[in-house]
């Protein structure tokens, strides 16, 4: 008799210990032991109690970072106005000095590059980068069955969080393949704008080449003559590499002292853009890297497992929207069940 009541005694303490509520559909599940992570059989939610709760930012903390994002967006945009106005300024009296035909097609150019660089900034800036749909929640007959698969519950948006999407406290919403903030664009980078600013990104390396080289060829136009004083080219043979390489810097920066305002502004814009380029092609050459292994920055720091594992040259063609038939052309009629696959379970 004792022993039957040691039994049920214990029965009950397992059903009090281990009995958990899934968030996703209300179900009270019970756990064959203790559980901090745990996933809901029916609704396929995932319960996380090792997160500590978390408070809401205070407002003092989203208006800084509302104004620090509007801050570096104007800075931006009155820089990107600057560099193309000093850059007519300055370039275009050399390029027309050489024929009209030349001025009126590097005039093109310039606009070409202006309006690809300004309409992807917009469109990576004041677009939404995604949020997740607003789906059924919290309610057993209303959950089917997987209807919340690999969800995870947001405390700040407290609502579902889909796989692969994250909070952006910035920004105070979830984010679809959320990829990272970005101060520049004031906005994050997601699942409906990650190409924005993929295309913003690469028109502007085109940009800056262009710059770097309208400005050094202007630039070399304008510079006034230089004297290299009053050694000879015997006499200059006969000094130290060290006594050349001075006489030449001393001789350049006397000469640069007769520059023009004009020049001066193209020596600017050329080490600007190179600066620019060099920055800007390292974040392009870093974010195409993530898109061909299938990923985004905020997950490969998150996460180490191997979740993502399927790299190749179809996730940056899948990114761009290359379409069925780019894939086939490309990888072979052999892969396209694979990447069929591969598609479906993305979100992109
Ligand atoms: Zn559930
Ligand atoms: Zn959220
Ligand atoms: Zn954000």
């Amino acid at each position: 008799m004792d022993e039957e009541v040691t039994k049920e005694e214990a029965c009950v303490a397992l059903h009090l210990d281990h009995e958990k509520t899934c968030w996703g559909c209300g179900l009270r599940l019970i756990l064959s032991s203790y559980s901090p992570i745990f996933k809901c059989g029916w609704c396929g939610a995932i319960t996380n109690q090792n997160k500590s709760s978390r408070k809401p930012d205070s407002i003092c903390f989203s208006r800084w970072r509302h104004l620090r994002d509007w801050l570096f967006v104007t800075i931006l945009i009155i820089f990107k106005l600057f560099v193309i106005c000093a850059g007519v300024w300055a370039v275009y009296p050399t390029i027309f000095s050489i024929s009209y035909f030349c001025g009126v097609f590097h005039c093109v150019i310039a606009a070409i590059l202006s309006v690809c660089t300004f309409s992807s900034f917009c469109l990576a800036a004041f677009r939404s980068p995604g949020e997740p749909l607003n789906i059924l929640w919290g309610s057993y007959p209303y959950v089917g069955k997987d209807g919340l698969e690999n969800y995870t519950f947001c405390e700040f948006c407290a609502k579902p969080k889909p796989p692969r999407a994250h909070h952006c406290r910035s920004c105070t919403i979830c984010v679809l393949d959320m990829d990272h903030h970005c101060p520049f664009i004031g906005n994050c980078v997601g699942a409906s704008n990650h190409r924005s600013f993929i295309l913003f990104l690469i028109s502007v390396v085109v940009s800056c080449v262009y710059l770097t080289v309208m400005t050094s060829y202007a630039g070399y136009h304008v510079w006034p003559p230089i004297d290299y004083g009053k050694f000879s080219l015997t006499e200059l043979n006969s000094l130290g590499s060290m006594s050349i390489v001075k006489q030449i810097v001393v001789a350049v920066a006397s000469s640069a002292l007769l520059l023009p305002g004009r020049g001066l502004v193209l020596i600017y814009l050329t080490f600007a853009s190179i600066s620019v380029e060099i920055g800007i092609s390292v974040l392009l050459w870093q974010q195409l890297n993530y898109i061909y292994a299938g990923n985004t920055y905020i997950n490969h720091i998150s996460s180490k497992d191997s979740l993502h594992s399927d790299r190749g040259c179809h996730n940056l063609l899948r990114f761009f929207g290359c379409p069925q038939l780019g894939y086939r052309f490309l990888l072979g009629f052999g892969n396209t069940t694979k990447l069929q696959e591969s598609t479906s379970s993305k979100l992109l």
